[in-house]
């Protein structure tokens, strides 16, 4: 079994995250900092699945332990913030640019299938 240690995150925030509060997929992250591990998580499979599964499987909740210690129930209350910020810049970027929603389910539902008629 492996015993990887977390990096040690020594700030709070830092530059890629004031660059992620203007751009909602702002790709890059540090590990020293505790914002960007909160995004991260945020955008993770392991959030995603919590919410799926309406509950916090063991995986994540170690992960939000590397982050967080003994205060990972906050920890996952920050994360849950920065998935609807996200969320929310998504959808803010998308109305901005003029651009609403492209459905491509009822693009692919039009697609007539050869056979099938
Ligand atoms: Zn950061």
């Amino acid at each position: 079994m492996t015993n990887l240690t977390p990096p040690a995150r020594d700030r709070e925030t830092c530059d890629y995250c004031d660059r992620a509060q203007a751009e909602a997929d702002w790709p890059l992250y540090r590990a020293q900092c505790v914002g960007c591990a909160v995004r991260a998580l945020a955008q993770g499979p392991l959030f995603h699945a919590a919410g799926v599964e309406g509950s916090i499987a063991a995986p994540y909740r170690k992960a939000l332990a590397q982050v967080f210690g003994d205060d990972w129930r906050n920890g996952h209350e920050r994360v849950k913030a920065e998935h609807a910020r996200i969320k929310a810049a998504r959808d803010l970027t998308r109305s901005a640019s003029g651009s609403d929603a492209p459905k491509p389910l009822s693009r692919l539902n039009s697609v007539t299938q050869p056979g099938l008629i």
